[in-house]
């Protein structure tokens, strides 16, 4: 897979992208994460991305320009067109089931957006899909663009060390994952379950799906509901 994001601030991508399983995965060639610098394709002296919101209003807009003019240069630079996603608080929010649907993909184009947001003709232009990674708002689509980046690059094949690992994930069946013991047995007074001792996995897995189900009912009840609705629908 690849995966280009245009940015005004690629610095911010440096760490989050050097660590763990997304640094071992572009070390392996299972994705190459390409960062570009929306400001290299202004065309003044002052490097200007952003102006004024016609009509009035607080803020500044990011300009149609040099995204356009760094879309079309990233654009062109593999084979495959790349699908295009715009971080936006506007956007569908971001699931697990997006990520899996996304982590199918040969090639993603993200864009982050700054100050007050998009000139609306870069989403119509660009017929870019719009992506949110939660009912809040933030300074830039840096950390949006790291989030999703990292719920992707987790999923390819071969990416974390045990792919079943991902198989029992919280949402990834629509439930919350089953609770998890290390050694020691016993800490502080507080024992591990005995199942998870005995050795049988099949009463294991019986506990685990139990437990799955119970701590959706209590903690995240709408999950449940979602699942609910899929099968009335059909
Ligand atoms: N004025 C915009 C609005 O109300 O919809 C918010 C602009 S926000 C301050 C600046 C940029 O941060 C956005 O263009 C977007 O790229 C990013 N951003 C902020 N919150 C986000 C979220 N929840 N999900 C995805 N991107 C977000």
């Amino acid at each position: 897979m690849r995966i280009d994001v245009l940015t005004l601030f690629p610095a911010m991508f440096e760490s989050p992208l050097a660590f763990s399983i997304v640094k071992r995965a572009q070390e392996t060639g299972l994705v190459e994460i390409r960062l570009t610098d929306i400001r290299d394709f202004t065309t003044d002296a002052y490097r200007k991305v952003d102006d004024k919101p016609y009509g009035g209003g607080p803020g500044m807009v990011m300009m149609c320009g040099p995204v356009f003019a760094a879309y079309d240069h990233v654009k062109t630079l593999s084979g495959d067109a790349p699908r295009t996603i715009l971080l936006t608080p506007q956007g569908r929010p971001f699931t697990q089931a997006i990520a899996q649907e996304l982590s199918r993909e040969k090639r993603l184009l993200l864009i982050a957006g700054r100050y007050e947001g998009f000139d609306e003709r870069i989403r119509e232009g660009l017929g870019a899909e719009q992506i949110s990674i939660g009912d809040y708002v933030l300074n830039g689509g840096e950390l949006p663009a790291m989030v999703l980046i990292e719920a992707v690059v987790r999923l390819l094949p071969g990416a974390l060390g045990d792919d079943e690992s991902a198989r029992d994930d919280s949402f990834v069946n629509g439930l919350l994952e089953y609770p998890q013991y290390t050694r020691p047995e016993v800490f502080r007074g507080m024992k591990t379950p005995d199942i998870l001792l005995s050795g049988d996995h099949g009463k294991i897995a019986q506990w685990r799906r139990a437990q799955s189900l119970e701590r959706t009912r209590q903690w995240r009840p709408d999950l449940l509901k979602d699942q609910e609705g899929k099968n009335t629908d059909g």
